[in-house]
């Protein structure tokens, strides 16, 4: 049984549907603050499988023994967290408390339940402002330049800690690059609260006439088309490569071995603004009406993946293309209007 919390989420909803139909049996940690639980019934439909939710918190330690008590919990996929850069400036505290100590929290429920393996939601972030791309995992690492950044970076060297400590955990780190797309049924896929933030779920705000036009944040980056360059994954195909650190982690558990590993999980390719506005208009045949806007505080110019270590030791490889991507987060956007 697998433990997911902030399974309710963006990324960890695409990532039950991989393990359900995978064969995996999952269960539920979710405080519900950015998603809805009807999300469950979703990923139901599109499975045919249920699975137990627990509505609650990673703070709560009580309720975390209670799920390791009810359930025999072989490994734990961690999304849970807040994860809005621009926030996490105006409101610091409750970055590091619910990332940082939440997780803490769990670690230690984990330990005092001898569950020693975990898969952590890390992210590109971690690397900083990078001279040398693509992004390789020895990289290193550069000052986070916000306090989600900096949450994320101190949960990876906790972890490194804890391995290092104690050499049987069985830990994998996956630093995520710029997830985009939703399921392709439309059914889930991701819902920000407020005004987004991020490309995409503004794009297809746009296109559906919620939000006036889109802001293009600086056409002056040293990029092909002056607009910033992100290497830009579909959440189906991220999702699956939870699946496969899994497999590994079964694998080194089966020969007793114990591991902390550090995946990419981008697709090597780096696509600027323009590039993604240009590709959703036309797979969508919808217009994108754009300004270029002064640059947004804290961006980079590009930042891509090398994802050659996730290939050779996951065997993970990216199927869906940006097309894919533009189609199925435009198909969720309009799902999400009609219903
Ligand atoms: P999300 O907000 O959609 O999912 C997070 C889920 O965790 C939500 O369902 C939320 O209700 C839940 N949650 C938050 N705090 C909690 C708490 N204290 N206790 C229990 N549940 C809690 O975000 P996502 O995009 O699915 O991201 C999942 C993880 O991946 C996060 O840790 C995020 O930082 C990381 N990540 C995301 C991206 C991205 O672009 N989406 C990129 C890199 C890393
Ligand atoms: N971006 C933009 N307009 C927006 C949101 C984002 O031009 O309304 C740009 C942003 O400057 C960056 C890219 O799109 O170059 C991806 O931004 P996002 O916030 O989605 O992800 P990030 O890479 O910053 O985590």
């Amino acid at each position: 049984m697998i433990l997911v919390t902030g399974g309710l989420g963006y990324i960890g909803s695409h990532t039950i549907v991989e393990l359900l139909n995978n064969g995996y049996d999952v269960v539920v940690l979710d405080n519900l603050s950015n998603t809805s639980i009807d999300v469950k019934d979703k990923i139901k439909k599109i499975t045919g499988k249920d699975f137990k939710v627990y509505i609650g918190d990673i703070l709560d330690k009580e309720l975390e023994n209670k799920i390791f008590k009810e359930n025999k919990i072989d490994a734990v996929i961690h999304f849970a967290g807040l994860k809005a850069v621009g926030e996490s400036s105006v409101i610091p505290l409750e970055y590091y408390k619910n990332n940082v100590e939440g997780t803490l929290h769990l670690l230690e429920v984990m330990k005092a339940n001898n569950c020693k393996s975990l898969v952590f939601s890390s992210s590109a972030t971690v690397y900083g402002a990078q001279d040398i791309q693509p992004l390789k995992e020895s990289a290193p690492l550069q000052d986070p330049t916000n306090p989600y950044g900096r949450t994320k970076r101190m949960i990876e060297d906790i972890l490194k800690d804890l391995y290092k400590s104690d050499n049987s955990w069985n830990i994998i780190l996956l630093r995520y690059f710029n997830p985009i797309g939703a399921h392709q049924s439309g059914l889930i896929g991701e819902k920000p609260n407020g005004i987004p933030n991020n490309l995409m779920p503004y794009i297809t705000q746009t296109a559906i006439g919620v939000r006036d036009h889109l802001n293009v944040f600086g056409n002056d980056y040293k990029t092909h088309d002056g607009t910033g360059v992100r290497d830009y994954i579909h959440v189906v195909d991220l999702a699956r490569g939870h699946v496969l650190a899994l497999n590994k982690i079964n694998k080194d558990k089966k020969e007793s071995k114990g591991n902390l590993d550090i995946y990419n999980l981008g697709t090597g390719v780096g696509y600027s603004v323009l590039d993604i506005v240009n590709t959703f208009k036309k797979v969508n045949n919808i217009d994108v009406p754009y300004v270029i806007a002064p640059r947004r505080a804290g961006d980079i110019d590009c930042c891509y993946a090398d994802p050659t270590k996730a290939y050779k030791e996951l065997g993970f490889k990216c199927e869906k293309n940006l097309s894919d991507m533009c189609k199925d987060s435009w198909n969720f956007q309009k799902n999400l209007n009609e219903n």
